[in-house]
């Protein structure tokens, strides 16, 4: 009796066990990539989704409690979520995650940034002066992040480096495999135009080697102007550009008017995890955007 009662506690165990740390994400890629990594020994929680755009949320008392009881905080950085990350840590006062701390990480700084130019406008609004945020669309920068977030797990819970190092190994054999079938698949976009509402895709763009063109906003940040528009009109009206894409929370108007004027296909590209029915987690995500460009290109 007492050893089947054993065997059911056991059998129960898992449902009583803890996650050992807990993520805050300001962006879904990075909870994705936590969960890939952490496995069980994490709870994520992400900050936005994918219908909002990670340069302008509240710092909500919500988001303050999450950052409170966090033992990791991740986000891409180089100033993306510069309106209302410093505000939930300077409330939350969690010494954990504070900048600086292991437990405080910024994904862009473990990749290559692009637009890094440093003669970026303030004055005229460019909201990426420290180089491109947008580092998740490029699928090898989710590998750079995976072994950086691997190294900082293994920091924080030292007991558990065995299983983050095994899950990364897991994680990056399917990646590998899964970037060869997208490079394969997406062979014919190479060398396409594109124009963009916002510079949110410059790091996928070069990844496949399409080129950006023109983008809806004129500087990073400000909301197309009517004068930019019909610039584009008239240097677009022969054609010149495959696709215009934006992401899911970007009004569809700039985009619909400028499509309707020159005949390029205005899409929808999930930016991140959740964008699209089909992007429920980082393998979905490229699945779908590789799938929708080649959908519009083909169509045009
Ligand atoms: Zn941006």
């Amino acid at each position: 009796m007492r050893s089947l009662i054993t065997f059911l506690l056991l059998g129960l165990m898992p449902l009583c066990v803890n996650a050992e740390l807990r993520v805050f994400a300001c962006e879904a890629e990075w909870a994705a990539l936590a969960d890939e990594i952490g496995g069980n020994l994490v709870e994520t929680y992400s900050a936005t989704t994918a219908l909002q755009d990670p340069h302008y949320i509240q710092a909500r008392p919500s988001l303050i409690a999450k950052v409170r009881r966090a033992d990791l905080v991740i986000c891409s950085g180089a100033q993306l979520e510069i309106g209302w990350l410093p505000a939930l840590l300077q409330k939350a006062n969690n010494r954990k995650v504070m900048p600086g701390t292991d437990g405080y990480m910024e994904a862009s700084s473990f990749v290559m940034r692009l637009d890094a130019t440093g003669n970026v406008d303030r004055a005229k609004g460019d909201i990426h002066p420290q180089g491109n945020p947008h580092i998740q669309v490029d699928p090898h920068n989710i590998t750079a992040v995976a072994r950086a977030l691997t190294t900082r797990l293994s920091k924080i819970n030292r007991d558990n480096t065995d299983s983050y190092e095994n899950n990364l190994k897991g994680f990056l054999e399917r990646w590998q495999t899964a970037i060869a079938t997208w490079e394969a698949a997406a062979a014919d976009l190479q060398g396409k135009q594109v124009i963009t509402h916002h510079r949110s895709w410059v790091y996928l763009l070069r990844w496949l080697g399409m080129n950006e063109v023109a983008n809806l906003e004129a500087v990073p940040g400000l909301p197309p102007t009517a004068a930019h528009l019909s610039q584009l009109t008239g240097q677009f009206a022969d054609g010149g550009a495959a696709v215009i894409i934006r992401a899911p929370y970007q009004h569809d108007k700039a985009s619909t008017w400028l499509s309707e004027r020159t005949g390029i296909p205005a899409i929808v590209l999930p930016l991140t995890v959740g964008g699209t029915e089909g992007a429920t987690d980082l393998f979905g995500l490229f699945d779908d955007i590789i799938r929708l460009l080649q959908g519009a290109i083909d169509n045009a």
